[in-house]
């Protein structure tokens, strides 16, 4: 239960004054539900009306706050041309322009011989002064309205439809009904990080005097960034603490069917699998759970370690399950898996959200009695009414897609559950903590021999005509090749009409040959789209970066990704890894729409020099840092709403030493620091791990 102190912090939005539904959507939609989404809605910027000069010295290009009388008004001659009033002071005049103003609106607003107080941006116009639209209006002596002239103005990021004034005004309704809450922090790190309380945290924050005020370096801001860091780290080490307890099973194999799959493979495997293997055998020998997180680049050979150890549960008489983020992943896995277990007799059962009735019930039967040794699946896996005989082995494949709180119901369909989380997306060590905390780690840093470099080229959008000469090329070579368009949001219409559109001219160019993939269709025709590419009716692939995770065609060895700027490095990364995945020889050619930034134009560098997985998580990292917001939730690091690990890095380690610190000393936060310490999880939303206590 949520304790009481937080409730008025999750009302919805649409509770405050002046918010109705129109805009409480728009709100929700950009923002989030509740009030407390609103404060973690922090400032990035200001605007600073402390600038009051006489208006002849008001410089072009400032904003300025003016106090002046109005001297004239100029109604327009037609109703395209703007309404004007000339205002002055002793020094000169200004003239306040308004378009479509509305009856009598300005004449109240600004009143012949009135003296007024007027704030917004000057701007000069055949040496005349002149304020459009003024932001405020105010008189002198109206306390509220100078009042609010005179200070310094948070700006906060918007969408369309939103205006700076109504979210002000929201941000100070919530913080008005934002209580005080118990301290959660021990005195002696508030001190020596001289970081303010939570609420008055808040407070700073919102109402910034100075630019330095909204840094994300500011004590503040880094108070706040701590809570969130100690909120998810309590969370992980509290799931990891029910975890340990839980105790495990000690599962070892007689090789019998691993020998089998190793037999009948085509190669052998790399020295970096054999070690991640021996690792994984090692832990599920042990009678203490797995918890293992196996990190390896896109093409580094994961799947034959995580097969290695379903073997093992399998030899040893219980069942593995391994579960996908995507329907076209987990099917992907069942061909590659169907192929590999061939040798040892075994086939494995693939459930997905599109079984229903009957021929569900009788995969789940087969679940049940334990005839399906090797359940493969999405989501769809930790249902309710899916059982298993006896599993013993979760595989969780490209795990950022997935809630620790999901690896965790799939584990608790067995009894002492290993756990083996797979992940494409190299991590920097520095983050590892992030979002894992204390996992175990086996890394795949070697690449199977005989790879051969991708060869990643930078060009210019203006050069397409080239590039689709150079696709016919390739295709009459009988390359497969995928073009990748972005769709940074799966709801932008703009992007997914360009996606089209460009399907649409490859298609003029090289008719059936060309399919398309974007996340708007359905899975099954996905689905057909992708096995028509991977068998060979199509050759061309025009894709938005649905195709980014795990997906296996080793015959496309040409990749070109259409503006390419758009991307953050991770994804760039990411969608790469699709090809040079057999023996020949692949490209990449980044096609980018200029003119580039500087960040922009790092990446695209730096995916031209390189295709190590690890560097390049290291420098988009530090790219992050220089403010790139690109690409975050590709990183495979949690999303947080106001901490920045580009930034706050260092707060994480602390916070994960102080977790494990305090559920030393108070393993069941019982004790009355305990108490606030549950009021942090359940405001960061992380209460999912409270079911972890005893009392929870
Ligand atoms: P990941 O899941 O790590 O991206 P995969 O497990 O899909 O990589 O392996 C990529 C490709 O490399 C597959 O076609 C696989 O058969 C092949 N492969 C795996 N291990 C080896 C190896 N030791 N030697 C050669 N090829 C390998
Ligand atoms: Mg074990």
């Amino acid at each position: 239960m949520r304790p009481e102190i937080l409730y008025s912090l999750f009302t919805p939005v649409t509770r405050l004054k002046g918010i109705g539904p129109n805009l409480g959507r728009l709100i929700e939609r950009a923002i989030g539900n509740n009030l407390v989404d609103l404060l973690w809605h922090l400032p990035v910027g200001i605007i600073d009306r402390r600038y009051r000069p006489p208006v002849a010295e008001a410089q072009p290009g400032s904003i300025a706050t003016l106090t002046v009388t109005v001297d004239a008004h100029w109604p327009p001659a037609s109703s395209r041309m703007p309404y004007r009033v000339r205002c002055s002071d002793d020094s000169g005049s200004i003239v306040v322009t308004f378009f479509r103003a509305k009856g009598d609106w300005i004449e109240k607003i600004l009143p012949l011989g009135s003296t007024r107080v007027i704030s917004g941006r000057v701007e000069s116009f055949n040496d005349q002064l002149q304020m459009s639209h003024p932001d405020h209006i105010a008189a002198p002596d109206d306390a509220e309205g100078a009042e609010a002239i005179l200070s310094v103005e948070p700006v906060y990021r918007l969408t369309a439809g939103l205006t700076l004034k109504t979210l002000r005004k929201a941000a100070d309704a919530a913080l008005a009904r934002t209580p005080e809450l118990p301290e959660w922090l021990e005195d002696s790190v508030l001190q020596r990080q001289r970081w303010p309380g939570w609420r008055a945290a808040l407070d700073a924050l919102h109402h910034p005097q100075e630019s330095a005020d909204i840094d994300l370096g500011h004590p503040a801001r880094r108070r706040l960034a701590y809570d969130e860091l100690l909120a998810d780290q309590l969370a992980l080490a509290l799931i990891r603490q029910r975890n340990r307890s839980q105790g495990g099973r000690a599962i070892t194999g007689d090789g019998s069917l691993r020998d089998k799959v190793l037999a009948a493979l085509p190669f052998k495997p790399t020295a970096a699998q054999a070690q991640a293997m021996a690792e994984v055998s090692g832990d599920m020998a042990s009678n203490r759970r797995m918890l293992r997180l196996l990190q390896g680049d896109v093409g580094s050979g994961k799947t034959l370690v995580a097969l290695m150890a379903m073997l093992t549960a399998v030899e040893a008489g219980s069942q593995a399950a391994l579960m996908a983020p995507t329907e076209i992943l987990a099917r992907q896995h069942a061909a590659t898996l169907t192929r590999m277990l061939e040798p040892a007799g075994l086939a494995p059962l693939l459930l997905t959200g599109r079984d229903k009735g009957r021929a569900r019930e009788k995969l789940l039967a087969a679940i049940a009695d334990g005839s399906a040794p090797i359940v493969i699946g999405t989501h769809a896996l930790y249902q309710d009414d899916i059982v298993f005989r006896d599993l013993a082995m979760a595989v969780i494949d490209e795990q950022h897609r997935f809630g620790v709180e999901q690896r965790m119901s799939l584990a608790s369909k067995g009894r002492g559950v290993d756990i083996l989380v797979m992940t494409a997306t190299p991590i920097p060590r520095s983050l590892m903590l992030a979002g894992y905390g204390d996992l175990d780690v086996s890394y795949l840093r070697e690449k199977p021999a005989g790879r051969q470099k991708i060869a990643t080229s930078v060009i210019s959008i203006e050069r397409l005509g080239e590039t689709a000469a150079a696709v016919g090329r390739a295709l009459a070579s009988g390359t497969k090749i995928y073009w990748i368009c972005p769709l940074i949001e799966e709801s932008e219409t703009s992007d997914l009409a360009a996606v089209e559109e460009r399907h649409a001219m490859l298609r003029t160019m090289f008719v059936e040959r060309v399919g398309l993939l974007h996340g708007r269709m359905k899975a099954a025709e996905r689905d057909r789209v992708m096995s028509d590419f991977a068998q060979g009716s199509t050759d061309l692939l025009v894709a938005t970066t649905v195709i980014e995770v795990g997906v296996d065609v080793p015959a496309a060895t040409i990749m070109i990704i259409e503006h390419a700027e758009r991307f953050g490095l991770a994804q760039l990364h990411q969608l790469r890894g699709r090809i040079g995945r057999g023996a020949d020889a692949s490209t990449c050619l980044l096609l980018y729409a200029g003119p580039l930034g500087e960040t922009a134009k790092a990446r695209l560098t730096i995916m031209r020099e390189t295709e190590d997985g690890f560097r390049i998580a290291e420098e988009d990292l530090r790219l992050r840092g220089a403010g790139e917001m690109l690409g975050t939730k590709q990183s495979g690091l949690p999303e947080y709403r106001v901490a920045d690990l580009a930034i706050h890095g260092e707060l994480l380690a602390m916070a994960h030493d102080e977790a494990r610190l305090i559920l030393h000393r108070d393993a069941e936060l019982m004790q009355q620091r305990g108490a606030a310490l549950r009021t942090l999880l359940y405001l960061f939303e992380r209460e999912s791990a409270i079911r972890y206590l005893k009392s929870g």
